[in-house]
């Protein structure tokens, strides 16, 4: 049965790697082609692994060579759908979840590629989301839509905020911001995501991504400084750390988020604090020492 299940995971994983390749381009399905000649791939290339084997790796017309996401996808929709069947083989709990896991990964493999959250996509994950909320026993129908209502509203007003602080340091110093933090991308996925976690899974959900997302930038800007480029207010995406945040909610449970919770307030302010104070001493640095900015 396992064995079925994996097949079941790598040939999600393939779905997922075409929707990958075109949604972001014609937004509709197409069969699998090379994106720098349209040539259509050879059967045993529709699948990464496959390519891999079969030494169809680059296309046999041009020769660009597939993506590394490929068979990345695959791997983790392999892995992740026999995880799911070992956790909980009843078909309420397996089917349900190995759909949310595939929306999630198509929506963070779009997102990264492309800086983009297609509606396309959200829209059709929305109305999923809303009906597995509906039909598992543990959920009313009132808290799925506040949990949708309440990701969405948070996010907006971080959007909002967001434009305000673009146009304050526009005014200030003269410049022009080009992207602000969060996208009304975000906004939609944030509501999106709360339909699948509810009114409380939400809070912790966003919670818990923009502290991964602080984390993660905080990295990178020391990873900057340690090779002497630094940008400010450079733009990451935060749609994948939101599904981060869903994720550990929706597949963590209730334990997990108990188990993060109580610390959590005190890890994002000592995140929030040691970000901004390091923002500013690059500022400064940079200032007096001249950094060169390689663009
Ligand atoms: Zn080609």
């Amino acid at each position: 049965m396992e064995a079925l299940i994996a097949l079941l995971g790598l040939g999600s994983g393939g779905l997922i790697n075409m929707l990958a390749d075109c949604m972001p381009f014609n937004r509709r399905l197409a069969f699998p082609h090379c994106p720098t000649c349209t040539a259509p791939r050879p059967l045993a290339a529709w699948f990464g692994i496959g390519a891999l084997f079969a030494r169809a790796w680059r296309c046999p017309y041009c020769g660009t060579p597939r993506l590394w996401r490929v068979p990345l996808v695959e791997a983790v929709t392999t892995v992740g759908a026999i995880w799911l069947y070992r956790r909980d083989p009843t078909p309420i709990s397996f089917w349900p979840d190995g759909l949310v896991l595939a929306f999630f990964i198509l929506i963070v493999v779009i997102d990264i590629e492309h800086r983009l959250i297609l509606h396309i996509i959200t829209g059709p994950a929305a109305l999923v989301f809303g009906l597995i909320g509906v039909l598992k026993p543990d959920q009313e129908f009132g808290m799925i839509l506040l949990g949708g209502l309440t990701g969405f509203g948070l996010v907006l007003v971080l959007y909002l905020l967001g434009c305000v602080f673009a146009h304050l340091l526009a005014r200030l110093r003269g410049k022009v911001l080009e992207e602000v933090a969060f996208g009304f991308g975000d906004v939609t996925l944030a509501g999106v995501l709360g339909l699948i976690v509810g009114f409380y899974g939400v809070l912790v959900a966003l919670f818990l991504g923009i502290l991964v997302a602080g984390l993660f930038s905080l990295v990178y800007l020391l990873f900057m400084l340690l090779r002497r480029r630094y940008q400010a207010f450079l733009p990451i995406a935060y749609g994948p750390f939101l599904v981060l945040g869903a994720s550990i909610v929706y597949f963590g449970g209730r334990t997990a988020i108990e188990s993060i919770f109580p610390y959590g307030l005190i890890w994002l302010l000592g995140v929030l604090i040691v970000y901004f104070v390091g923002r500013d001493a690059f500022e400064r640095l940079k200032g007096s020492q001249g950094f060169v900015n390689p663009e």
